[in-house]
């Protein structure tokens, strides 16, 4: 008889994407003639193509597979040194971050990469997430069995959520409980909101003083333009002995569709065994990449190593600048009619508050049958979401601009 892992029957039916996708396919069932006219400024995927670098490099390394003298088979696991190098020397040391190359573990993304590291965690600690949350965070621990069940308002027994609100300007505050985990992303999906320095030390000084681990997605670091604004956790002094950080090349390169990321565990950050014992996290991350995971393609990682180049980094730029512009249209046109708005600047959603009384699905419903716009309802990012929506800002021009018609349309007055 096999024997399923019956965590996974906890896990709540409706996860939000799929829920989006069966509104919007049943309103453009009922109504064929408008379906052409949605759109979608809903998952937050990239629409714009990739950097020309980019393509160029992996142009190149696909004729490198056709000659025996430059065919790459089996890459290093960890991920080839010339990308890794690329990724310490620019992304960090060059902004007075200390992360050294073999401490990068290059990966096919860091949705994989914020699940995949739960391998090497025990199943006795106390998890903390923020609530709104990337519902990725959640459901993998779910799986995991770090829960127990899912309550009415959608959250789990035996989770830590940290309440985001507009009081704490959507940036979680350290608990006055013990945690051993805690996951933070910052710049924020789904509220763009971003942590300052000062925010960002009380909880390294938190972990620090709780022996908790902090799991920091930074997927979206590449939109931080306030040079105040940490870009790395390790910018925080003594983050290095109590963090992991997750980056991804999907928003900040246009990767969604090539599928690159990476985790940095420094060296000197360790966890608890059972009998106490202090054991290196990388050196167990290792043992797990390594069994479980044969590298990212040679070709995605010539695409990758491409936009550290300085002609990379100016066309990545250029990338960011378009989606922040976007941001910025979005966010003056829920303000011009009157709503109270966050993110958008550091950050490439913007975070709304629906219109007095309404409910966040009340509002996506609304929004599609009348201005034929999909947003999502902040409610699926958990229960401290409900009266906010999330704009996202990957989109064309020209649809952002008439979205940003339609919206002032529908909700003015
Ligand atoms: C998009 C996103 C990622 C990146 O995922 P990939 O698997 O690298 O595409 C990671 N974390 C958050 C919060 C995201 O929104």
């Amino acid at each position: 008889m096999a024997r399923i892992n019956d965590n996974f029957l906890k896990l709540r039916a409706g996860y939000l994407f799929p829920e989006i996708g069966r509104r919007v396919a049943t309103f453009a069932k009922a109504h064929p003639e408008i379906a052409p006219r949605i759109i979608r400024c809903g998952i937050g995927d990239v629409t714009e193509p990739l950097p020309q670098v980019a393509i160029e490099a992996m142009h190149q390394a696909v004729d490198d597979q056709s000659r025996h003298e430059t065919f790459h088979g089996y890459g290093p696991e960890q991920g080839y040194e010339w990308l890794r190098e690329a990724i310490a020397t620019v992304s960090y040391q060059g902004r007075g971050v200390q992360v050294e190359a073999d401490e990068i573990y290059v990966s096919d993304g860091a949705k994989c990469d914020t699940g995949n590291i739960l391998d090497i965690f025990g199943n006795d600690n106390v998890v903390a997430v923020p609530d709104p949350v990337y519902p990725v965070y959640v459901d993998t621990n779910v799986m995991q069995g770090n829960t127990g069940e899912a309550q009415d308002n959608g959250s789990y027994a035996g989770l830590v959520y940290l309440p985001c609100t507009p009081e704490n300007g959507f940036v979680a505050q350290v608990p006055d409980q013990h945690v051993d985990l805690i996951y933070l992303c910052f710049p924020n999906n789904p509220t763009g909101a971003v942590a300052t320095s000062e925010q960002l030390k009380k909880w390294v000084d938190y972990a620090l003083q709780n022996h908790a681990i902090i799991l920091y997605d930074g997927a979206y670091e590449a939109f931080i333009t306030d040079p105040s604004i940490p870009s790395s956790i390790y910018a925080i002094p003594g983050a290095r002995r109590c963090a992991i950080e997750f980056r991804s090349f999907s928003k900040q390169g246009g990767f969604t569709g090539v599928r690159c990321g990476y985790i940095v565990i420094p060296h000197e950050l360790t966890g608890k065994d059972a009998a106490g014992n202090d054991i290196a996290i990388s050196k167990l991350w290792g043992r797990r990449h390594t069994t479980k995971f044969n590298g990212a393609s040679y070709i995605v990682q010539r695409g990758a190593a491409a936009l550290f180049t300085p002609e990379g980094q100016h066309q990545t730029r250029a990338l960011i600048d378009h989606y922040l512009g976007n941001a910025k249209l979005l966010s003056e046109a829920c303000q011009h009619v009157g709503l109270q708005v966050w993110g958008g600047t550091n950050a490439p959603y913007v975070w709304v508050q629906t219109p007095a009384g309404m409910g966040s699905w009340e509002l996506f419903d609304k929004l599609l049958q009348e201005a034929n716009l999909v947003i999502t309802p902040g409610a699926g990012f958990g229960a401290h979401g409900e009266g906010f929506f999330r704009i996202s800002a990957f989109n064309s021009r020209a649809n952002v601009e008439e979205a940003c018609k339609r919206l002032v349309a529908c909700l003015k007055g």
